[in-house]
This record gives C-alpha cells, structure tokens and sequence, in this order.
C-alpha cells in the first residue's frame, strides 16, 4: 500500500501523518517542543529542536509503514516563524523567533511612513508578526550576522525552509508563496521578493530562499539525514493547507482554525479590494495559478486555555474548561480580552495587553474558564464581520478544524454569537491534510476530486440564542477590548 506523508509543523509540536489512498490516517507521531519566553512579550524556540522532534516524528512513522511505501511528502508549517542558519554547518545563529514575538514593535513603529508602500506590495501590515522585522533583528543583534549575511554565509527560511534544508542535507534552500507572502519582502503580484521591501526592512537579498509553486517538487530526502529517500512534492502555510483542506478554492467557503491562533481565511477572488483591518494573502499557486486569499489572524485563541492551564493552572487540561463552563447559565459579567500578546486582527495593537473585567468576590474558576471561551467566539466575530465588509459576501457556515474545535460549549456559543451554522468535520487536524492534499495532487496519488471526497461533516451545529441577548453579550465584550488598548508603553 502506498501512503503520502504529511509532516505539519506546529507552534507547540511536530506531528507526521501517513494517509492511505483513500483519505485515511493510516499512522501518525507527534513529538512537542519547548517553548521560550525570554522576556515579557518574546516568543522563541530551539531550531534544533523543531528539526530533532520532526525527524522523531518521521522516524516513528516511516516504521509503520515501511520505507519503500512512501509515495511523496507534503509539508506544512507555523508561519513567519524566523530562522537564520549558517550554510556551510547548518547550525542556527540564534532562536527561532516565533510569529507571536512582539520583540520588534518599536522597530514597526519607526518604519510607520512605509505603511502605504508595505500594504500595497504585500497585502500585510507593518507588525512585529510577520518575517522582515524577526530577519532585522537576527542579523542586527547576533555579532558579525548582518557582515555574513552580505557575504552570503548566511539562509533565512520560515520553518518549511529550514526543515526542507535539514530533509534534503543541506542542499535545498526554498520555500513558496503561501509562505513567502507572509515575510513583508515578498511582492504579492509581482510575485517575487521586492528590492524596495527590501530595503525598507534592510534584509540583504543573499539570505532569501528561492520561491517555487506551493505544488512543485522540492527535492528527495536525504538518506543520511532522514533514513528514507521520498520526493517532497509540496508546501503550504499552515493556514493555507487547512483552507485547502477545507475546499477552500470554492467561492463563499470562509474556514475558522481553533489552533494556538484563531485563523479566517476566505478566496479573495480575481481582484483583490483595499480592505482596512484584514491581511491579503497569497492562499497557494499550483499548476501555474496563484490563488490569493483574505485572512484574519488573531494571535492567542486555543493558547489562552493553554494559559489557565500552565499559567494559572485552575485546569490540568484544556477539555475540562467544557464542563466547567457549563456549570455557569452565562458569564455573569465576566469578559477576559485574552491580549496576552498583543492584538491581532482586527485591531492590530501590539501595545494591548490581557485584561479580566468584571470579576467579584462570587467569581471561580469557572467564571475563568467562561470567559476564555467565550472570548475565542468573540474575536472571531469580530473579524467575521470585518470579512463580511471587505468581501461583500454572505457565508451560509463556517467550516471549522483545530485542537479546540473538539471542544462543543465553544462550538455552540461560537455558532449562536455569530449567528451561523459551524460545520466540525470528521478530521478537525485538517492542516495535516492540506499538506498531504497538495503533495498529493500535485504527484499524481490523488485527482483533485478524490481528495475532496475525503472530507467528511461530523456535524453541525446551529444558532439557538435570542437575538437580544447575543448582541448584549458582544457589546460588552467591545467594551472590554476598548479598555484593554494601548496599555502597554
Ligand atoms: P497548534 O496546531 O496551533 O499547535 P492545535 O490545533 O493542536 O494547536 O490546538 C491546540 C490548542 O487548542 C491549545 O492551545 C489547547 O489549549 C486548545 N485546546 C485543545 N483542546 C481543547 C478543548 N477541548 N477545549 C478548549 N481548548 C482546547
């Protein structure tokens, strides 16, 4: 039997799914990583790390199912996640910085005149989130980086980039659009990373990956370094692959992932219009067409359950904020605006910081653990409505995946705040299946048609609450953002 490898690299872990023909997980490894927080606000991992916990991963399945059955890999990643490695030893010069690091907001902040020019050329925003700032960084605090930078000793990659550089032994060093769009040098329409962005974000070209389609061949991994030799035959953005997954190339189809981040993302359709609080992205380009995409990105979703559980720890594990939350009738008052790294979409403030209102000498854990939930619905309302704007267009669901979407009080007061119908597939890890969709098509194991006949609705669920009481529900929560703003100096 031959099977498609995806290898979906996550914020907290690494995981390598096997599918069968037919669209089923035939094996599967996940392997978690440490998370540094070196100071308040900063987010890091270990390169080498993401890179031993991934050939972990491949190791356990590749032993399932025997290396000779192996048709190709698929890969998809965290995205604007920073690393800079040297290319003659392969060794990283500092941490990865992750996407959700705000360590660069006063350098976004003085480069505040680009704005316009940033926007128009990438789609994006000048934020401490995406790539240019992280590579700015690196190179400007890590001693003789920015020299051997220009000497051209040192890659950059997004973490697909690195991990095809470790897969291939060192001797593939790229990446592709649904990635690149997301580093602020890479030109949207032009398709091609931008001399002007460039020199905005003073990233040396010699350290950029070369960009091919989401759908090309990427090289055969090395046998030394990974034990197997299997072409990889695709990459996606981890948002990007569960879109795909998702029938994201339908129009009208919008997708919510209740990962770490909350992730929006709907076809932006031939052309895209100028839209104040949402990204433009590019969705995947296979078989000479580029898809674009609009995205809203809210930074801290499923993650601010994994705070009540690792920060404040008044639950051992993030299911039980389920029954907890069930125990109250409503939130009575309480509202937490989980900024715990900033705000996202769509408010774009870095200097917002985490904020619990409403609470009194009644209040327990379990108001806590409301109030988290309920907060995921609400940011994703928030930008619901921005994409209705933007768009014009009426959605008639919202396909939903991630780790949290398990979680059915969130499922039904997401459904009932919006108001819409949420349809949970069979397989919520659908960013898995992007990757594996994409490698698969593109090699030839699946037609197009196949692998949409895969995904399969567990269910749906629909809007129950009075009209009234959900818009006095969310015009709380507004209220409780607006207090949250600016906070931090
Ligand atoms: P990622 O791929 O971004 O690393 P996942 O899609 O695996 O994340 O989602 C995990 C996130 O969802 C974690 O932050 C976790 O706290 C949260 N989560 C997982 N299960 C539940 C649940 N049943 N209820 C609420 N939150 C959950």
């Amino acid at each position: 039997m031959k099977v498609l490898l995806a290898i979906d690299l996550g914020t907290t872990g690494n995981r390598v799914i096997a599918f069968s023909q037919k669209g089923e997980v035939v094996a599967s490894s996940y392997s978690e990583f440490p998370q540094h927080f070196p100071k308040s606000g900063w987010v890091e991992h270990d390169p080498m790390d993401i890179w031993n916990t991934t050939k972990k991963a491949l190791g356990d399945v590749v032993r399932k199912v025997g290396a000779g059955s192996i048709a190709a890999i698929g890969i998809t990643n965290q995205r604007e996640t920073t690393i800079i490695w040297d290319r003659k030893t392969g060794k990283p010069v500092h941490n990865a910085i992750v996407w959700q690091c705000r360590r660069t907001k006063d350098m976004c902040a003085a480069l505040a005149r680009h704005t316009a020019t940033v926007r128009r050329k990438t789609g994006l925003f000048i934020d401490p989130y995406f790539s240019a700032t992280k590579i700015s960084w690196i190179l400007r605090n890590v001693k003789g980086a920015h020299r051997r930078a220009l000497a051209g000793e040192l890659a950059f990659g997004t973490v697909d980039s690195w991990i095809l550089w470790n897969l291939t032994g060192g001797t593939v060093h790229a990446t592709e659009p649904s990635n690149a769009s997301r580093t602020l040098c890479y030109n949207i329409h032009t398709l091609s990373f931008d001399p002007e962005l460039l020199k905005i974000f003073s990233v040396p070209a010699a350290v950029l990956p070369e960009v091919r389609e989401s759908g090309a061949f990427f090289g055969m991994t090395d046998k030394k370094a990974t034990g197997i030799e299997a072409p990889i035959h695709g990459i996606l953005g981890d948002q990007q692959a569960s879109f795909f997954a998702q029938g994201g190339w339908e129009k009208g189809v919008i997708k919510n992932t209740y990962g770490t981040g909350l992730f929006l993302m709907t076809l932006a359709g031939e052309k895209l219009k100028a839209s104040e609080r949402l990204l433009h992205t590019i969705a995947w380009q296979l078989n000479g067409k580029t898809s674009y995409a609009v995205e809203g990105s809210v930074f801290v979703g499923g993650s601010c359950i994994q705070w009540l559980r690792d920060g404040l720890r008044i639950v051992s594990a993030s299911p039980e904020t389920e029954p907890m939350a069930r125990t109250l009738a409503s939130n009575e008052g309480v509202y937490f605006v989980p900024a715990l790294v900033g705000l996202g979409a769509p408010y774009w403030d870095p200097e917002a910081r985490g904020m619990i209102i409403g609470i009194t000498r009644g209040t327990r854990r379990e108001h806590f653990a409301r109030a988290a939930l309920e907060a995921i619905c609400y940011q994703v309302r928030d930008v619901y409505e921005m994409m209705r704007k933007v768009t014009g267009q009426r959605f008639s669901c919202l396909r939903v995946d991630g780790g949290a979407a398990k979680n059915d009080f969130l499922m039904q007061f997401q459904s009932d705040i919006l108001p819409l119908n949420i349809e949970r597939p069979r397989v919520i890890e659908t960013t898995a299946f992007g990757a594996a969709g994409i490698a698969g098509i593109s090699s030839g194991f699946w037609s197009t048609k196949q692998f949409l006949s895969a995904r399969r609705v567990e269910r749906v669920f629909k809007p129950l609450m009075k009209v009234k009481e959900r818009e006095k529900l969310y015009a709380r929560w507004k209220d409780a953002v607006q207090r949250s703003l600016h906070w931090e100096k």
